[in-house]
């Protein structure tokens, strides 16, 4: 079996197989989740947990990790579509 590649939360700061983590990625359009994984762009991983997602906006842990300033729309958006992707599942 092939070794999942890790990334850390960053809302909990936990390691978790990337495949049970939400990208967040930095596009032109503004820092969105992106679920196909594959958007470029520098990104972030969270839980697909709005506990985790609270976290991140809360912490700033997201705009540090992106590297880049994020407007409080933006950071009110993110944390929808977390939540929104959360319950998907
Ligand atoms: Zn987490």
């Amino acid at each position: 079996m092939a070794r999942e590649p890790e990334r850390s939360c960053v809302g909990c700061r936990k390691r978790a197989p990337k495949a049970d983590l939400l990208r967040i990625v930095r596009s032109a359009a503004g820092a969105r989740v992106d679920l196909t994984g594959s958007a470029s762009g520098r990104g972030a991983y969270v839980h697909r947990d709005p506990t985790c997602a609270d976290a991140a906006v809360r912490r700033g842990a997201v705009a540090s990790a992106l590297r880049s300033g994020l407007t409080q729309e933006e950071l009110a958006r993110l944390r929808n579509e977390i939540e929104e992707a959360s319950q998907a599942t």
